[in-house]
């Protein structure tokens, strides 16, 4: 039974069907690339896995690990193991990072039945997690994206998986904007957590993340559903030849 596994998904947005019959499947133990051009619904497809209000497909089937992920709330999604990294959160004025982060991960663990993560347990895991995407302490006494740069907010994104540890990450353009030292950062959180019980969805617009994250499948999405699934050599081609035999053949 694969880890994730997406069943011909049909989701319309304002009466444009946006996801057209998407299906595919991630093994246990793998990371899966989505590629494709602009508008071609990749992250329409990250939320409908994440449960984002106003993305309930049609009809179709996603499932983690056999059971059906729809009809769940985002939080229920992400106490099953689903991670999708939040791209502006709220941030709560006064409460520093790392306490906003230990509350959303205690929530976690409760809503899973799990013991909470004592304070010093806690501060241990969240300096190691905060070294490895090089975030330093002092900007974690600051509120949650408070007065953070863009590349700053990616390295949060990837301190939240790093803490999370999720059975199964989508990680929708998480490259956009970095710099070579970030991508390489990118990949050593992903490398760091990836082994045999755990699935990465990694959508990206452009080949430079798979240098770093690489794939052990890749998927070209365009206009709503897989038009190719191919190895790792598929993102050079993709790179050299672009998106427009896709949008053409579909
Ligand atoms: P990608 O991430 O591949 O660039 P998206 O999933 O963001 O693509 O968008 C796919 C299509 O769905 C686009 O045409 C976009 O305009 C449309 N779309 C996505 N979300 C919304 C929304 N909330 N309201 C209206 N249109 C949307
Ligand atoms: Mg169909
Ligand atoms: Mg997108």
């Amino acid at each position: 039974m694969p880890l994730l596994k997406i069943d011909d998904l049909h989701l319309s947005i304002e009466g444009n069907e946006i996801l057209q019959g998407l299906s595919l499947e991630v093994p246990a133990g793998e990371v899966h690339a989505i590629m494709g051009p602009n508008g071609s619904g990749k992250s329409t497809l990250s939320y409908a896995v994440a449960g984002r209000p106003g993305y309930a497909p049609l009809s179709g089937e996603v499932t983690l690990n056999g059971e059906s992920l729809l009809g769940l709330t985002p939080e229920e999604r992400a106490a099953k193991g689903i991670f999708l990294s939040f791209q502006n959160p709220v941030a709560i004025p006064g409460v520093a990072t790392m306490n906003f982060l230990r509350t959303a991960l205690n929530a976690q663990r409760a809503a899973r039945g799990e013991e909470e993560m004592s304070a010093a347990e806690f501060l241990k895991v969240f300096r190691e997690k905060a070294a490895l995407v090089g975030l330093s302490p002092d900007k974690l006494k600051r509120p949650f994206n408070d007065g953070f740069s863009g590349g700053e907010k990616k390295r949060m994104e990837m301190l939240q998986m790093a803490l999370f540890a999720p059975r199964f990450a989508i990680m929708d353009e998480t490259d956009s904007g970095l710099d070579i030292d970030a991508l390489k950062m990118v990949g050593d959180v992903v490398n760091t957590l990836r082994g045999p019980d755990r699935g990465f969805l990694v959508i990206t617009h452009y080949q430079r993340l798979l240098d770093h994250v690489k794939p052990d499948v890749i998927h070209v999405l365009s206009q709503g559903r897989i038009v190719k699934t191919g190895g790792p050599e598929l993102a050079a081609q993709l790179e050299a030849e672009g998106y427009d035999q896709f949008t053409e053949a579909a």
